[in-house]
């Protein structure tokens, strides 16, 4: 019986964690959950689950929630960034999902390293914003990070453990998002209804606009480059519109090798969660022969500007990637709140990372400090632009 606490258990990973966990009762069971806004939600989840500890966005949402639960469930409502650190270092866990999005999964997650324990890792940001240092504190700590993007679920399944030096390159699939097939001319006029339809995956609103801009398999990439510890050079992307092929590893002597499997993230959760482990499930197998046709090509970097800049931030080892990443948080949520155009997001981040000056081997405190700058020319030029 694994104990696991979960990060983020309201958004889409939270929710898709629960459900492995509830199908598996005799290997899993909950220690505490952390999550933002969505109280009635969360709500029902600690009905369910009964944890011991759980932590939301203010201390406002934790008086909601307590009026929701009444005085007399005994769980202990914690808030804000060190209500999600305490559940991250619940005592009583022996993994936990970071599944909060964005960089406001970085300290939880470090919080979780730090209190010794194994990490189902679904925040790309916490890699793309301080992957060297939480390489450097998991070795430290002896604790394992084993990978919930199903593309990095793959490559850690088809390196299964063969040394590094056997390695060629990484070959990472993407669905190509709904605007694979739009002419770069139309992009400009997308609309958010349009941005949010993704052809292959139920996911949370800003990894489904990550998915649509690609800036999502950039932060992958450079997630990759800490993750297998391999250079960002050796990492390649391919289009595969059927998402069959979650990615592949080539090596040395040219053996390619690839994972497939249907599109559904209770299969990568539950994998990092059983890990060395497999668990059966009802979910509907991979129907190849109704699928005709497996096909790969390269993206267009042009139309998918954001890949270029995520491949070029990624090569540093600085600031950079925190820079790109902050940026893109604050663009993307101005297209969430239709405030700006689709193909203002890569605009908006080229123009931060440009005037950024990148710190070579960043404290955390410094990636923090450009992460807070970052956002705030971010939010200035889209006031400018708004003005203009
Ligand atoms: P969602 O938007 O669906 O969920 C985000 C979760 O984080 C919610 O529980 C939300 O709480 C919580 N949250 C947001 N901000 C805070 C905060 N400041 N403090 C505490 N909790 C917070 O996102 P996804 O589940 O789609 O993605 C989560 C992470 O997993 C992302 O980093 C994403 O890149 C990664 N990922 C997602 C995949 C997917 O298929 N969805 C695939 C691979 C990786 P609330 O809703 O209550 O406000």
């Amino acid at each position: 019986m694994k104990t696991v606490s979960v990060l983020g258990s309201t958004g889409s990973i939270g929710v898709a964690t629960l459900d492995v966990v509830l199908k598996n009762p005799k290997r899993f069971k909950i220690a505490s959950l952390a999550a933002g806004k969505n109280i009635r939600l969360l709500a029902s989840q600690i009905e369910l689950f009964r944890p011991a500890r759980v932590s939301v966005a203010t201390s406002k949402d934790a008086e909601a929630l307590r009026a929701l639960v009444g005085r007399k469930r005994r769980v202990e409502i914690l808030f804000g960034q060190e209500g999600a650190c305490r559940v991250a270092a619940d005592k009583n866990a022996d993994i936990v999902v970071a599944a909060i999005s964005g960089a406001a999964g970085l300290l939880p997650t470090l919080a979780a390293i730090e209190a010794g324990k194994d990490i189902a890792l679904a925040n790309k940001e916490t890699m793309v914003m301080a992957g060297s240092i939480v390489r450097q504190r998991a070795k430290h700590k002896g604790v394992k990070i084993l990978p919930v993007d199903s593309e990095h679920s793959a490559i850690f399944q088809c390196l299964n453990g063969q040394p590094k030096r056997l390695l060629k390159r990484i070959i990472l699939t993407a669905s190509g998002g709904p605007f694979l097939h739009y002419p770069l001319r139309d992009l400009k006029n997308v609309k958010l209804q349009q941005a949010l339809k993704h052809p292959r995956w139920k996911m949370g609103r800003k990894i489904t606009i990550d998915s649509a801009t690609m800036m999502n398999k950039g932060l992958e990439v450079i997630e990759a480059k800490w993750l297998f510890d391999i250079d960002i050079s050796s990492i390649d992307v391919l289009i595969h519109p059927e998402s069959a092929v979650h990615s592949m590893v080539e090596f040395l002597d040219g053996s390619v090798i690839a994972q497939m499997g249907i599109p559904d993230m209770r299969i990568p959760i539950a994998y990092a969660l059983s890990w060395p482990d497999r668990i059966e499930n009802d979910l509907p197998g991979l129907d190849l022969a109704g699928m005709k046709q497996l096909t790969f090509f390269q993206p267009d970097m042009k139309k998918f500007e954001s890949l270029q800049l995520a491949y070029e931030a990624g090569k540093s080892e600085g600031t950079a990637p925190s820079v790109l990443n902050a940026a893109n948080e604050i663009a993307v949520s101005a297209f969430l709140d239709n405030t700006i155009r689709f193909t203002d997001i890569s605009r908006i981040v080229s123009s931060v990372l440009k005037r950024h000056k990148p710190v070579k081997q960043p404290t955390l405190e410094e990636i923090l400090q450009a992460d807070c700058e970052a956002r705030k020319k971010a939010a200035d030029f889209i006031t400018s632009m708004k003005k203009g």
